[in-house]
């Protein structure tokens, strides 16, 4: 089906008449380009980019990404000429649309990437983001009509969203963009595995609801009796991919996964937050180490929220997560909610949870072989990622399987250069001691310490690793220089 202009425009708060024009001058402009085309389900052409551009009024994107989003594919695919879009839309709209065209090219066939393509994707993106965010809309539709693309390709194209398009959400926080994705490919990539997922969850969701029903009733009169203004409570489904990935770690038991269903209470303050924590934990017992404060320490992509699981009481478990509207915004649209896409006032400052933007972009600076620039995205941007403490609480970011020297040059390279020892969570640990999520890391210098050619093994980052040889090769010159020295 096909959008109205009306029902997109609908979804942009606050716009104003130039905006309103703008977004449909684009609209009427990519329906006569895309005049006659079909998409492989037989809709319109059009159909799929007004879908896009509907995904972006959705996601909080303002008039100018939604504008592109309506005509990114008409310089690849219709009669349209660079020059002429630029007279009619203007420099800024055509960057966005040449961004997204190339990053069309980009194919991921499982080993074999292109890597050429990979490495301007990254670079588009890291220039300007909401290059990104409109292929993620584009990617969305494209996979909601997957079922009409040929079947040796939905495979292809289901993968390439789980191990590429997915994480990138995540990464820019779009809580819910991300599940929509990662839902949609993985029915495509893991057919037997989706449909065994989804039995599961409609025989487990019906008991759950009925846990959830009471719950609910009890905390909106606490609520109520406490006098919490503002508050709103609703429930969320977990996504079918993020179970599966869940339940494999339990043999697919699903009675060990307790936030099939979770309750979630919206409040105005942070104050509020845990003034309804302590309603529900004086209510119900929590059980035991699964209460998770995300509000005083988010996760890196900046996730805050208060995570608690009770015992009903009734027989039940039920996870709750309290949070504050603006929280959940953000969790849910991430970027789009908060970042620099209040058009006509772009940012300079990137926000420190999008800092590993500006790292890949200056990663992707160095002359390094295409081999090796994959190598490095591969090691450090799609691993899994691990979150470690200095003594003070800082968090540090870093790939799974990472290890103290690693850790030591995340903080400073002359931390690293002069590691003496090491201590996680209070007890002394080799360098090649591999960290995990909530370890605290201290480490111990000595200005006379210095790297070991040993240490290339324990170091897993690509930082770590380009240091420990800098470090040789600037010994290796000093080295030369003497020996010549001797020589004259
Ligand atoms: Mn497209």
């Amino acid at each position: 089906m096909t959008p109205s202009v009306e029902k997109i425009i609908s979804l942009v708060s606050d716009i104003d008449e130039n905006d309103k024009a703008l977004i449909e001058k684009a609209y009427k402009f990519a329906e006569k380009a895309h005049k006659g085309q079909l998409r492989k389900s037989g809709d319109p052409y059009f159909t799929h980019v007004a879908n896009t551009a509907l995904n972006l009024a959705d996601l909080g994107m303002k008039a100018k990404t939604i504008s592109a989003g309506l005509l990114h594919d008409v310089l690849e695919d219709a009669d349209i000429t660079e020059e002429e879009l630029k007279k009619e839309f203007g420099d800024e709209i055509v960057e966005l649309i040449k961004g997204v065209t190339k990053l069309g090219k980009v194919k991921y066939q499982g080993v074999e990437r292109n890597v050429e393509n990979l490495r301007k994707f990254f670079i588009s993106v890291a220039k300007d983001l909401r290059v990104l965010v409109i292929k993620l809309a584009d990617r969305l539709h494209n996979m909601e009509t997957l079922e009409h693309v040929r079947p040796d390709k939905q495979k292809r194209i289901a993968l390439e969203t789980l191990e590429i398009y997915a994480p990138l959400a995540d990464r820019l926080s779009m809580g819910r963009l991300k599940g929509k994705l990662e839902d949609a490919a993985f029915k495509f990539a893991y057919h037997k595995e989706y449909e065994e997922v989804k039995k599961l969850l409609t025989e487990k969701k019906g008991v759950e609801e009925k846990y959830l029903i009471e719950v609910k009733d009890t905390i909106t009169k606490k609520i109520k009796e406490a006098k919490i203004r503002g508050t709103k409570i609703d429930s969320r489904q977990k996504h079918l991919y993020s179970l599966w990935k869940k339940l494999q770690k339990y043999e697919m038991d699903i009675s060990k996964v307790y936030d099939i269903i979770a309750l979630r209470v919206m409040v105005n303050t942070v104050a509020d937050c845990y003034h309804v924590l302590g309603l529900i934990h004086g209510e119900w017992t929590p059980v035991p180490n699964r209460f998770k404060d995300y509000i005083a320490t988010p996760k890196a992509n900046g996730y805050q929220s208060l995570h608690t699981t009770i015992f009903t009481g009734t027989g039940g478990i039920a996870e709750i997560q309290i949070r504050t509207h603006e929280m959940h915004e953000k969790a849910e649209n991430g970027i789009a909610a908060h970042y620099i896409y209040k058009e006509g006032k772009i940012e300079k400052e990137i926000p420190k949870e999008f800092e590993w933007v500006q790292q890949l972009h200056d990663l992707n600076q160095h002359e390094d072989s295409p081999e090796k620039f994959l190598e490095t995205i591969k090691m450090d941007f799609f691993s899994t990622r691990v979150f470690v403490f200095t003594p003070k609480g800082d968090i540090v970011d870093l790939p799974e399987d990472s290890s103290v020297v690693d850790f030591a040059y995340a903080i400073h390279t002359d931390i690293g250069n002069h590691i003496q020892g090491a201590k996680v969570n209070g007890k002394n640990a080799p360098l090649n001691h591999k960290l995990k999520t909530n370890d605290i890391v201290e480490i111990q210098v000595n200005k006379n310490a210095k790297p070991s050619t040993k240490w290339l093994n324990y170091a897993k980052t690509t930082l770590a690793r380009k240091q420990i040889n800098n470090h040789f090769k600037e010994g290796n010159s000093l080295l030369s220089k003497f020996l010549s020295f001797g020589k004259n």
